[in-house]
């Protein structure tokens, strides 16, 4: 296969595998996702709803929604107020919280998303390329490990 029909085969793929990963979002989490050119990756909890940023390559849109379908499943937990009291408490308020508590909680539930997606794409079929997933995980939580260790008070990156 020439480089090119090589790639138009992949996108293919991610694309059916996104199709099957948005149905598995609505059916498990109640959660539609929103491709957009212009917004970030996020879960946006209180809206239903997963945005997607299109200016990326197919595979790190499948790892962001695998990512975000995993901060999903950590909010569908029952236990999640107590597991992650701190977060519940930024959620429910609004309020930033400057502890350091809270920002270790921040990063051990991000981290936790990114196992979670890598589960979920277990579960369908879907076939990581574990190295690039493990290194787009990674880049994504030392920005989260940069915003932590600082002393000053900074807004989380929310991703
Ligand atoms: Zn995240």
């Amino acid at each position: 296969m020439s480089t090119e029909a090589h790639k138009t085969y992949c996108n293919a793929a991610y694309t059916k595998w996104m199709n099957k990963l948005a149905k598995t979002a609505k059916s498990k989490f109640g959660v539609s996702i929103v491709y957009s050119d212009s917004q970030p990756d996020q879960y946006l909890g209180e809206h239903g709803m997963i945005v997607v940023n299109t200016k990326q390559t197919k595979e790190n849109q499948m790892f962001s929604l695998l990512h975000e379908m995993g901060h999903a499943q950590n909010r569908s937990k029952e236990n999640f107020n107590k597991e992650y009291a701190l977060l519940h408490k930024h959620d429910m308020t609004g309020i930033p919280i400057r502890s350091y508590a809270f920002r270790v909680q921040l990063l051990e539930e991000e981290i936790q998303a990114w196992r979670n997606g890598e589960k979920i794409a277990d579960k369908l079929n879907i076939k990581l390329n574990k190295r690039a997933y493990d290194n787009c995980a990674a880049i994504c939580v030392m920005s989260y490990i940069d915003w932590a260790a600082d002393r000053d008070w900074q807004v989380p990156p929310y991703a």
